[in-house]
């Protein structure tokens, strides 16, 4: 039996801006990912910081956390087999200058702060984050 998993997406601010959401859900589509939540938002820095709670104490906070309520961004809740590591996978490393040929950030990032996508890193994370954006109710079934 397939076991389906679900991970939270987030096309970032910088990728918003420079037109890269079509592609990026494209992208997605073409690699077999379902979308069964998808909504775009644009977030206080208090909801940026609740959301990246976990990295609260590392050097980057402050920017990252103006940097994610800059603008508007799009969540999505997405849907397939090993979808967190898939889609880890498919985004790229953090630093664009160490991402993959073929990855999204290699094709949109511009820097390790303004790398274009957010992807949860682990089971607990993505409970948490997708129940951060999205209430039951809210995805497909
Ligand atoms: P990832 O998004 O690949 O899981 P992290 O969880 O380590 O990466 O970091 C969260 C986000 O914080 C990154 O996607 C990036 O936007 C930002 N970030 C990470 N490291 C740095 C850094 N050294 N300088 C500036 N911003 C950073
Ligand atoms: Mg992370």
């Amino acid at each position: 039996m397939k076991t389906l998993q679900r991970t939270l997406s987030i096309i970032k601010p910088d990728a918003f801006e420079r037109g890269a959401t079509g592609d990026i859900i494209n992208t997605l589509l073409e690699n077999n990912f379902r979308i069964v939540g998808m909504k775009m938002l644009h977030i206080t820095k208090a909801q940026a910081e609740g959301f990246y709670a976990v990295h609260v104490h590392r050097p980057f906070f402050e920017s990252l956390t103006d940097f994610m309520s800059s603008g508007p961004i799009v969540v999505m809740a997405l849907e397939k087999e090993a979808a967190i590591a898939d889609y880890r996978k498919l985004m790229g490393a953090t630093d664009p200058a160490k991402a993959e040929a073929g990855t999204i950030r290699k094709k949109w990032a511009s820097s390790i702060e303004k790398n274009a996508v957010h992807g949860s890193d682990g089971e607990d994370t993505s409970r948490f984050e997708l129940s951060y954006f999205f209430a039951g109710y809210e995805l497909s079934k």
